[in-house]
Parts: C-alpha cells; sequence; structure tokens
C-alpha cells in the first residue's frame, strides 16, 4: 500500500518531490573550492522550487524532504573517503527559536545514508552577530572552535546552502587547523 506524501517542493499530495517539481529542478554548478577544503560539492541549483525544498528543513515535521535531499545527495560524495561528518552550526538564536539545527538534521541524514559517524565538531565562537557588521568583517564568515583534535582525519562538511562558500571556508579551516587532513564539503543547494 502506498502511502500518501506531500510534494516537499509545492505541498501537492502524491509522490516526495512531485513529476512538476522534480522537472524543474536543475543540478548545482560547480562550486569554486572554499578556503581550506579539497572540493565542494551541491546537489541543486538555488532556485525556482528548489528554493521551497531546501526551505523547508528549516521548519519541523519535513523528514521527507531530509530523507529526500540525503539520498538524492549522497552518490556525490563517497564515504570510503570520509572519516566523520559534521556540519557548520547555526547561529544560536535560530537554533533557540526553532529548537533544532537543520544544518546537524541534514549532516546526520547524510551520515546514516553513507553508514559514517556524524560527530560535532565545531562549535560558535561567541561574538557579535552578523548583522552591524561591515562588509569587510561579514565576508570572513562565522567564527567557529573545534571541538576536539582532529589529527589525520578526512571530514566531509555539510551545510543546506552554499552562496559565497564564506561559511564553509570558515569552517574549513578551523578543522584543518584542528589537524584535519582533508575537509570536503557538501551541500543540499549551490546559490551563485
Ligand atoms: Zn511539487
Amino acid at each position: 500500500m502506498l502511502l500518501a506524501v506531500a510534494c516537499p517542493g509545492c505541498g501537492r499530495v502524491g509522490s516526495a518531490p512531485c513529476e512538476r517539481c522534480l522537472a524543474q529542478l536543475r543540478p548545482a554548478a560547480e562550486i569554486p573550492t572554499p578556503v581550506g577544503m579539497v572540493g565542494c560539492r551541491a546537489l541543486l541549483a538555488y532556485e525556482g522550487p528548489a528554493r521551497d525544498l531546501v526551505a523547508r528543513i528549516k521548519f519541523r515535521n519535513q523528514r521527507a524532504v531530509l530523507g529526500w535531499l540525503a539520498q538524492a545527495m549522497s552518490p556525490l560524495w563517497c564515504p570510503s573517503s570520509v572519516d566523520v561528518v559534521t556540519w557548520a552550526p547555526t547561529i544560536p538564536a535560530h537554533r533557540r527559536s526553532r529548537g533544532f539545527d537543520h544544518a546537524e538534521l541534514l549532516a546526520r541524514r547524510v551520515a546514516r545514508q553513507g553508514g559514517v559517524a556524524c560527530v560535532s565538531l565545531l562549535a560558535r565562537r561567541p561574538g557579535p552577530a552578523q548583522i552591524g557588521l561591515d562588509r569587510d568583517s561579514r565576508s570572513h564568515g562565522p567564527a567557529f572552535v573545534a571541538r576536539r583534535d582532529l589529527t589525520g582525519a578526512s571530514v566531509l562538511l555539510v551545510d543546506d546552502v552554499v552562496t559565497t562558500g564564506s561559511t564553509m571556508a570558515a569552517a574549513a579551516q578551523v578543522l584543518v587547523g584542528a589537524g584535519a587532513a582533508r575537509v570536503v564539503g557538501l551541500a543540499a543547494a549551490y546559490s551563485r
């Protein structure tokens, strides 16, 4: 028996995503490798129904979207080349208001897909919010600190959307600083 599911793109009941939304999804363009990484890939171009699809992981009860994204993202990475999966934590205010970190949920699904451990390796350094900083300070991305020694580790960093790549770069540089031998990035979507 088939269960009725709502399309994560448009909400129509049928399949997830529905054929109409699926037909409108485009693969992401190549991402210029962020500093500190050996490569970074994304599944979808951040446009059309992909925007709704990715936005839905920020809300509760959207397990179908997470599952679909994680499964579709899995061919983009090679689990055997990764020791651990992690994520760049969202700002505490977002985590507080939503009660969860959507980047963490996505990372956990992706890790499960490949049978690799998902571990919290990064913490946000307390500091001023991004709002109010000048363009130059903002472009350096949020400041993270490593939670443990990562000597020799190969790390996959998962995020929802890559835009400038500054968050990926900031996180990757901290992971490398903690000893990581190799950091690769994986996102649900890339917005150029
Ligand atoms: Zn749809």
